[in-house]
């Protein structure tokens, strides 16, 4: 029973601690490299300076304690017993071994100016923290200064080549979302972690002196909105409208609004459009995938857009009337859209409508007009198209050879990404117009204020 005691208040302590110091310590982060399934029995590490290492721990405000120093300036680390074994990686001397009863988890500090660590195959800045995992394993969290994080995320997230007011305006994004509430400390004891999930981080290889001037000349500084860090969301494109966050995923934030995107149009974005169809048999197939409830789809309309006419809900009909309804970022995953602005023409290949225009063909229905028996014109409504011939009436045919109203539906969207914030193509367009980092991050953050932490 005294000792349960003692172990409670032991992680009490520590769990107080650690919450109190993630605040308190916001220009050094701790980055999950490798962890759960993903954590490793042994882990190498080289100073590429040459040098040797601090071998001691962190403490919650992330300040290095150093508990011994090697020379070796490569070290293989690995579990052995309730201890961690510092060795030297050319000749296995053991140089040191790390005591983790008392729950503190050994770090390892490169000697020099501005060392890098050469792990798993990339260069890495600031030092290192391994925990146990499972037993014999070690998570590897790289625990690094916040500009030399972004550093190491700027080139993953937008193209090195890109004009220097656009890196300088990702790099605020990115800087500002390590900053928001973690969803890994809790659970696993980092910050971010180095994937998607958080943001694509791999050290410092593949910087530039392009994305490291853009850190430096934006250094320290974030967005924020009454005094809070704003949640930079971005995104490669939003075809011609960014969305606000209540449209895709049902939360509101003042600060991100839909609006239309004068800038994408020019520039030139690869892939920007795209066009999927579906027979109804694939339609019907992918919605009970999805483990929705209806028989063989025969109609699927959009029927309700937001206000800068991105998607927002589709409803699908069957024979007997059953009804599916999407709604929000559900339209595009399940219908595997890569944005939430596209138009669903029923009927087709997709190839293109049949007109009497130069050119010959158009790809979409939506913007064209009707002409009624009694001169009445309109936008047309959708649903099966027909034309007058001297043969009488058909449906509109769609060149390829198929005709309106047959199997299935075509989507005919743009953009690549949630539409939430900035658009990163955006950002390169409005930078080629001679706008900088400033002007962009106002316009994708609208009220949002740039300021240097501190
Ligand atoms: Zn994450």
């Amino acid at each position: 029973m005294k000792k349960f005691l003692r172990t409670f208040f032991l992680c009490l302590l520590t769990a107080v601690t650690l919450t109190a110091s993630a605040r308190a310590a916001e220009d050094i982060l701790r980055v999950g490299l490798r962890y759960g399934s993903g954590a490793l029995a042994s882990v190498t590490l080289e100073n590429c300076e040459g040098t040797g290492y601090g071998l001691g721990w962190f403490d919650g405000n992330r300040a290095f304690h150093q508990l011994t120093h090697v020379e070796e300036d490569k070290i293989t680390l690995s579990v052995s017993g309730s201890e961690v074994t510092a060795a030297s990686a050319s000749t296995g001397k053991v140089l040191y071994q790390f005591d983790c009863s008392g729950g503190r988890s050994p770090g390892v500090m490169p000697d020099g100016e501005k060392p890098q660590i050469q792990f798993d195959g990339k260069r890495w800045y600031g030092g290192f923290e391994f925990r146990r995992s499972g037993g014999s394993k070690l998570s590897v969290i790289n625990v690094v200064p916040l500009d030399d994080y972004v550093k190491g995320v700027l080139p993953y997230e937008m193209s090195p080549a890109w004009p220097l007011e656009a890196l300088k305006a990702q790099a605020v994004c990115a800087r500002t979302y390590a900053l928001l509430p973690s969803r890994h400390y809790g659970t696993e004891g980092f910050d971010v972690c180095n994937t998607e999930c958080c943001q694509v981080y791999q050290g410092a290889s593949q910087a530039s002196a392009l994305t490291d001037r853009a850190v430096e000349e934006t250094a320290g500084i974030t967005a924020r909105y009454n005094n809070q860090y704003a949640e930079t969301y971005y995104y490669s494109s939003n075809g011609g409208a960014s969305e606000s966050p209540e449209s895709v995923w049902g939360n509101r934030l003042p600060y991100l609004v839909g609006k239309p995107d004068p800038y994408e149009k020019l520039t030139d974005i690869p892939d920007y459009g795209y066009t999927i169809h579906y027979s109804w048999k694939e339609l019907t197939s992918l919605l009970k995938s999805q483990g929705y409830s209806i028989g063989t789809v025969t109609s699927a309309q959009i029927t309700k857009t937001t206000p800068t006419g991105n998607v927002e809900e589709i409803t699908f009909r069957d024979a007997s009337g059953r009804r599916v309804v999407l709604t929000r970022q559900d339209c595009r995953w399940v219908l595997n859209a890569r944005s939430l602005r596209f138009a669903i023409e029923e009927g087709g290949s997709g190839t293109g409508w049949s007109v009497n225009l130069s050119g010959g063909t158009i790809s979409s229905l939506s913007d064209t007009y009707t002409v009624s028996g009694n001169g009445l014109v309109g936008l047309f409504g959708g649903g099966t198209a027909y034309v007058i011939t001297s043969a009488g009436t058909s449906a509109l045919p769609q060149s390829g050879g198929a005709v309106s109203g047959g199997d299935g539906i075509t989507i005919t969207g743009t953009g690549w990404g949630h539409g939430v914030g900035m658009s990163q193509y955006g950002a390169k367009a409005m930078a080629e117009q001679g706008y900088g980092y400033r002007d962009i991050l106002n316009f994708y953050y609208t009220g949002i204020t740039l300021e240097r932490a501190g």
